[in-house]
Formats: C-alpha cells, sequence, structure tokens
C-alpha cells in the first residue's frame, strides 16, 4: 500500500500556503507542490503573482509595505513552521527558502487523477502521491505583451507592471505619463485607479472599440486624465534602468511611434492554471474552477477543494486569495472528519 496523505496542496500563492498554515495547526500534516521556478517565462515562479510584485502596500499588517518575495517566504516559513512539507529535488523537506529567494528545487505537480480515491498526484519526476484530499491553489498568471524588453523591466522593477492595483501607488509612479495596454474591464478599472496619481494615463488598445463594459467605457470617456490611443500595439519597451517610453505600431496603416512615459500597466487579461487538471474539474468559461457553492471551496469533485486566483477572476487580491486558502483547509478538514478511516 503506498502512503495516503491526508492532504495535498498544489500551489503556493496565498492561498496556497495559508491553507497549508490552517491545515499543519489542524494536525494534517500537508504536503505542498510549491512549484518550481523557472526562468522563461518570468511569470512562472513559486510564490505566485507576488514574486514579481515589488513593493505590497495594501496587504493588512505591514503599515510600511513588504516586498511581494519577502511576503511569500514569511509565508511558507510559517507553513513550514507548523509542519507542511515541500516536494523538492531533495525529496520531501521541511523547511522554506532563504527570505525572498525564488526556490529552484521545488517540484511543480504535473498532472493529477481524480476519478477515485485516494486522489493521485504525480509530480514533474514521475514521482506518484496519493491523498485523500486536495486543495488547487495553483492561481493564474497575468497575461504579458511578450516583449523581451517587457519582461526585463518587469523583473527588475523599472516601472512595468501587470498589476496597478498593486504598484499604481508606487513613488516612481506619481505625477508620471502612464500607459495601460488593452481595452477590457481591467485596462479601464486599472487606468481609472491611475489617474489618482499619474499625469495623463493613456490606454494603449489594438482596436478601434473596447471590449469593456458600456459603463467601464463611459468612466474612461468622461475622465479628462484619460486618453485612448486606437488601433495601436506596443513593439518594443523603451529605457535602461527603467522604462523611458514605448515604440508604438498602428495596426490600421503600420506607421510607427514613440510615446514618452514613466510607466507601463499590462492589462491583456489572466489565464488561471487549470491546463494540468485536464478536464477532471469542472471549469467555467474562462478555464477558471468553478465552486458548487460560492460561499465555500467545493468543487464538483468530492474532497477535492479549490482556492484564490484559479477560481477569482474578479478580486485577485494577495488578501482575499489567503482568506479563501483559510476557508478551504477548514472545508478539507472537516469533509476529512467526516470521510476518514
Ligand atoms: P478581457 O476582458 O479578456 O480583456 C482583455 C483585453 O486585452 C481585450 O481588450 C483584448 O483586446 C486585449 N488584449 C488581449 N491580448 C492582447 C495582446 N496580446 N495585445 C494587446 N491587447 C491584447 O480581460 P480583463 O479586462 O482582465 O477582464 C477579465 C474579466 O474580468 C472580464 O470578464 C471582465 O468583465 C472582468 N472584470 C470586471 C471588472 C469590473 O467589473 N469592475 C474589472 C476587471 C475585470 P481585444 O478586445 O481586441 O480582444
Amino acid at each position: 500500500m503506498p502512503d495516503i496523505e491526508k492532504l495535498i496542496i498544489i500551489g503556493s500563492g496565498p492561498a496556497g500556503w495559508t491553507a497549508a498554515i490552517y491545515a499543519a495547526r489542524a494536525n494534517l500534516n500537508p504536503l505542498i507542490f510549491a512549484g518550481r521556478a523557472k526562468q522563461i517565462p518570468t511569470t512562472e515562479l513559486p510564490g505566485g503573482q507576488l514574486m514579481l510584485t515589488t513593493e505590497v502596500e495594501n496587504y493588512p499588517g505591514f503599515p510600511h509595505g513588504i516586498t511581494g518575495p519577502v511576503l511569500m517566504s514569511h509565508f511558507a516559513s510559517q507553513a513550514v513552521r507548523f509542519g507542511t512539507r515541500i516536494v523538492s529535488d531533495r525529496g520531501i523537506i521541511s523547511e522554506a527558502a532563504p527570505e525572498g529567494t525564488p526556490a529552484f528545487d521545488w517540484h511543480d505537480a504535473k498532472s493529477v487523477d481524480l476519478s477515485r480515491r485516494p486522489f493521485k498526484v504525480v509530480g514533474e519526476d514521475d514521482a506518484v502521491y496519493h491523498a485523500q484530499s486536495l486543495i488547487i491553489a495553483t492561481g493564474a498568471t497575468a497575461n504579458w505583451i511578450g516583449l523581451k524588453n517587457e519582461q526585463r523591466l518587469a523583473q527588475q522593477g523599472g516601472g512595468v507592471s501587470a498589476c496597478a492595483v498593486c504598484d499604481g501607488a508606487l513613488p516612481i509612479f506619481r505625477n508620471k505619463e502612464l500607459a495601460v495596454v488593452g481595452g477590457g474591464d481591467s485596462a479601464i478599472e486599472e487606468a481609472t485607479y491611475l489617474t489618482k496619481y499619474a499625469g495623463t494615463v493613456y490606454i494603449i488598445h489594438r482596436r478601434d472599440q473596447l471590449r469593456a463594459s458600456k459603463i467601464m467605457v463611459e468612466r474612461a470617456m468622461n475622465n479628462p486624465k484619460i486618453k485612448i490611443l486606437w488601433n495601436k500595439v506596443v513593439e518594443d519597451v523603451l529605457g535602461d534602468k527603467s522604462i523611458s517610453g514605448v515604440k508604438l505600431k498602428d495596426t490600421v496603416d503600420g506607421s510607427t511611434s514613440e510615446l514618452p512615459l514613466g510607466g507601463l500597466f499590462v492589462a491583456i487579461g489572466h489565464t488561471p492554471a487549470t491546463k494540468f487538471l485536464n478536464g477532471q474539474l469542472e471549469l467555467d468559461e474562462k478555464k477558471y474552477i468553478k465552486l458548487k457553492d460560492p460561499y465555500r471551496t467545493t468543487t464538483n469533485v468530492e474532497g477535492v477543494f479549490a482556492a484564490g486566483d484559479v477560481v477569482d477572476s474578479v478580486y485577485r487580491q494577495a488578501v482575499t486569495a489567503a482568506g479563501m486558502g483559510c476557508k478551504a483547509a477548514i472545508d478539507a478538514e472537516r469533509w476529512l472528519a467526516e470521510h476518514e478511516g
């Protein structure tokens, strides 16, 4: 008989680690697939999107702010302190990575088999783990345009970001000319938010019509600080240590131009990390995991719970993900108490 874990958590953003903290304190001895840091694409790091954020100023409890990577190593250390175990190149370990550093030897979960209990989780080295319950907290990654300089400047805190709510209030953006790429609700919301701090906020959209809802479009049109640049795509991001502007290409006549900027926010949607589930959990039309009950973390498969951005296309905040991680651990604990043995 293989070892059967009580609970395996997949994902190590705020939702995954918070679930681990609660589950460990409930003596569930959780095992976590925290994910391997990948150099390319740069958005894939254990610790989720916060690993790409510089200063986090809206996570309660840190009145002077904290960097995303340090916040995530605090989450990990706290989870390990109460007995969370991590799948790694060195086998199953009980230690977190040093503060603020991505852990290059932690493992990804490659696939799952939810057809019967105990569930199976296959690691990246093909090792198979068994568990009575699972929490899926694999998050969603912000989509990037895919330009080399966009990634370089985003990584070095050079004024390129995929989250205005996280980064927009930073001093480097104050009273600067900023731009948001995208034409959906997020782009409008982010542009509107940025007008609190910025000079002019340009919305760079590839078509001549916004995808955003009517009310959001009206809001943008009526805001004197927002200017929409229609039919434009960003061809390159300019600047060495920090952004100085973007090179734009007109999608109608092909002409190019430069726009000086002090900050660029990419808001072209998110992709939830649900592919590895291979259709075994019910997803919504945007591929986010569908919860059975919106107030709980239950999925359509009994014993499988989901939390954080992998189920949430609306709020997408570290604190909301952490809250859901807590709920998932409590849901799993109660479910195990009813079904164990
Ligand atoms: P979205 O609705 O998918 O919009 C993405 C936008 O980015 C589209 O305008 C798209 O252009 C553009 N885009 C995609 N790929 C691009 C690329 N490679 N280069 C340039 N532009 C690109 O995503 P979202 O705005 O993040 O919204 C996601 C969901 O959350 C939506 O359902 C939205 O209603 C909801 N949401 C709601 C609120 C709110 O109600 N307050 C706020 C935020 C989000 P095209 O239009 O040409 O395809």
